[in-house]
């Protein structure tokens, strides 16, 4: 068992005789033990069990051991929301004092958290435009940087990531490349098997599919050796607050066992059984829709740089696309559902082009099943300052368009009408 469609399916859980054949729901937080000592087997990680919900429950397991197989790594950790998984997964390797070099190109929440949030905390973030060359980015990095992070396809500006230039760079330093894969999912780019270190997801989005269910997940690539370098001494020396553990003797698994035992046990960030069997369910159907959902916007794409109300369109299936020769490269099985375009006539041109639309609704998600749209500027990036909002390419006519599941010519049939309408 080892192609994407079938992991899908079956990957993570293994019923034994007599139990359901599908992921129950535990809804438990906690789990009973006949000895003390059991228990404390548990806490020393002597044993594999659950004690607390907070640390791991069985479904939310399941949900991790799924997307593991998927992306090759070797362990997972579910979160709450793909916001925490990427608080979680910067935390468990940055200190005060310590800087992560990112791309701009990122969504918008990420960027928030980098560039202020954070920042508050004393943790600095080095952006790069991911088109910069490898010698510009490679100067951002010195001896306190512990994360270069990207985005595969970045949200909203449809930017594709040169994957082996930004590899190189972390090589080189011997730094742990973080990558969110939101926006294609293992289903169509596995980020490890092109020198990531950390992979993250917002689950809420197409792992989900079903808008159902808010959820992230952070995968541990286990091809990171700690002891190697001296950048991460967190891992090398004991951990008073775990019984003395030292992360980088578990191998494999450094990264996620300290984020789930030290970063999940202090901040309690963890998916609920209920979302994480929700988001099971979904991925069961994850490699089909994301086939359909490449195909689709293909034929989206192709409509709309074609309609003369439209300035520009970004979707690097486009050979006119400045990302169509990486696309090509890194995303051949497809590129999502995922795109934007520009109306002619500016904000208020975009506004009454979205409202004029009837089967596609304008919604604060993207990602899911059915089709919608979203103006960035003035809700998920309103944030931002207009000079931050250039920096990262979002014109103020940029339309944020999710193509779904539905047939590629009802997609059509709505935006075409809502553009007549203009
Ligand atoms: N990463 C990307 C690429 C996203 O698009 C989002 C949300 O839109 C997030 C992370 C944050 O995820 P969540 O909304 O599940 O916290």
């Amino acid at each position: 068992m080892s192609k994407i469609d079938t992991l899908c399916v079956q990957a993570g859980y293994e019923p034994k005789n007599g139990e359901p054949r599908v992921v129950p729901i535990v809804q438990s937080t906690t789990y009973a033990y006949d000895t003390a000592a059991g228990l404390a087997d548990l806490f020393d990680l002597k044993a594999d069990g659950y004690f607390y919900t907070r640390l791991a429950n069985p479904t939310v397991s399941a949900l991790e051991n799924k997307l593991c197989a998927l992306d090759g790594g070797s362990c997972a950790i579910a979160c709450a929301s793909g916001m925490s998984a990427t608080l979680l997964a910067v935390l468990n390797v940055c200190n005060a004092g310590d800087n992560i070099v990112s791309a701009r190109a990122i969504y918008g929440g990420t960027y928030n958290l980098f560039s202020i949030t954070l920042k508050k905390y004393g943790i600095e973030c080095r952006f790069f435009d991911p088109d910069d060359t490898e010698e510009s980015i490679d100067k951002l990095v010195d001896d306190k940087t512990k994360v270069i992070f990207a985005e595969t396809l970045a949200n909203p500006t449809i930017v594709v990531l040169d994957f082996d230039k930004i590899a190189r760079i972390a090589k080189r330093h011997s730094v742990l490349f973080m990558v969110d894969n939101t926006l294609v999912t293992p289903a169509l780019f596995r980020p490890l098997e092109w020198g990531a270190n950390i992979v993250l997801y917002s689950s809420s989005k197409y792992l989900d599919g079903h808008a159902v269910a808010l959820g992230g997940l952070i995968v541990d690539g286990g091809n990171f050796d700690y002891t190697k370098t001296n950048r991460y001494e967190e891992f090398l020396v004991p951990d008073e607050s775990y019984h003395g553990l030292v992360y980088s003797t578990l191998g494999k698994t450094a990264f996620g066992v300290k984020c789930r035992v030290q970063m999940m046990r202090d901040m309690g960030a963890i998916m609920s059984p209920q979302n994480a069997f929700l988001t099971n369910l979904g991925m069961e159907t994850l490699a089909l829709r994301m086939e359909k959902h490449s195909e689709n916007a293909k034929k989206v794409a192709k409509f709309l740089s074609e309609n003369d109300k439209v300035e520009w369109v970004k979707h690097p299936s486009l050979e006119s696309d400045p990302y169509y020769a990486l696309a090509q490269k890194y995303l051949p099985d497809g590129m999502g559902g995922m795109m934007s375009f520009g109306v002619k006539g500016g904000s208020e041109r975009a506004a009454s082009f979205m409202e004029k639309l009837k089967m596609i609704k304008i919604v604060t998600h993207v990602a899911d099943a059915r089709s919608c749209v979203l103006h960035p500027a003035s809700t998920t990036h309103r944030q931002l300052s207009k000079a931050d909002l250039e920096a990262i390419g979002i014109a103020d006519n940029l339309i944020r368009l999710s193509v779904g599941i539905e047939n590629a010519d009802d997609i059509i049939e709505d935006i075409k009408q809502a553009l007549e309408s203009l």
